[in-house]
């Protein structure tokens, strides 16, 4: 078992998007193993690679529905819908703070899994919104610039206050 250190928001490896996995090897199965460790001595029921500080389209969950730890590489958002929920989000790389965040109920996700087999997620709740959170990852995207412009720019201003992150 193996805990990782979790990069915290102003770290610019948080803000760029990650590349795709080409082979999944030890390296991609130890770093998986890790970051599953990593997630529930958070604890949080989701990690993206780069919040590792590797800049790779990986990710695990645990949406808490007794299916325990999935992973997920290089996913594709399939589709999301549904009604426009907000709940109250975190994010394990902005600690402390949780912001109400609107976002569609569904997800459907696919991926590949740790023995190159194709995988779907799908569902609402919280498997929905940690499907999205974690995608945005990918992408380079933190869950507060999915807040309303003036939200947003409060937000980053608690932030720097608090000596979280140089920009925006
Ligand atoms: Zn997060």
């Amino acid at each position: 078992m193996a805990v990782l250190p979790i990069r915290t928001f102003g770290d610019p490896v948080l803000r760029v998007p990650a590349r795709e996995v080409d082979d999944i090897d030890d390296r991609v199965r130890k770093l998986v193993q890790d970051m599953i460790d990593t997630m529930y001595d958070a604890p949080g029921v989701g990690l993206a690679a780069p919040q590792v500080g590797v800049s790779r389209r990986i990710a695990v969950f645990d949406a808490q529905d007794g299916d325990g730890a999935r992973v997920l590489i290089n996913p594709t958002l399939e589709e999301v819908g549904g009604d426009d929920w907000i709940y109250e989000e975190g994010c394990l790389s902005i600690p402390g703070h949780y912001w109400e965040i609107v976002r569609p109920a569904y997800a459907r996700v696919s991926a590949i899994d740790l023995d190159g087999r194709p995988v779907t997620y799908q569902g609402e709740g919280l498997l929905g919104r940690v499907l999205q959170h974690e995608l945005d990852h990918l992408d380079g995207v933190l869950l507060i610039q999915r807040l309303p412009a003036r939200e947003r720019r409060r937000a980053f201003a608690t932030l720097r206050r608090e000596g979280m992150g140089l920009s925006e």
